[in-house]
């Protein structure tokens, strides 16, 4: 295979964004692959952050699994709104059905999330 610009020269590469073929001189390392203009190299580094991002996101490449932020908010809802029912019918011996509903729905959504989460290897 030739250089895109330099026909003569033989490719010593391919840009990581455009794939055109590329001689030493029409070259640049970016440290996350080939490219062959400034542009290029830009949106190579644009593309390295973007999937360093997701890598974080999905958890890719990390053995710790902590509980998603997001899905903490719903257990804290749901165990503050069932506590808080709960001491109301035992030791108020008031049936308080509000609290007890919010704080169940909060930790089954919580718990429907998390295992959604989990199924996707989704860590947020
Ligand atoms: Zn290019
Ligand atoms: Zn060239």
């Amino acid at each position: 295979m030739k250089c895109f610009n330099h026909h003569a020269d033989d490719a010593v590469g391919i840009c990581k964004i455009c794939n055109k073929a590329l001689c030493p001189s029409c070259t640049t390392d970016t440290g996350y692959g080939l490219a062959c203009s400034a542009s290029c190299a830009a949106e190579a580094s644009n593309l390295d952050e973007i999937m360093r991002k997701n890598k974080l996101l999905l958890g890719i490449g990390s053995k710790r699994k902590s509980i998603p932020t997001g899905l903490l908010m719903f257990f804290f809802f749901g165990i503050m709104f069932s506590g808080f029912g709960l001491y109301m019918t035992l030791a108020q011996g008031r049936q308080d059905y509000f609290l007890l509903v919010m704080g169940l729905g909060f930790l089954a959504i919580g718990g429907l999330g998390w295992w959604r989460n989990r199924k996707i290897n989704l860590s947020c």
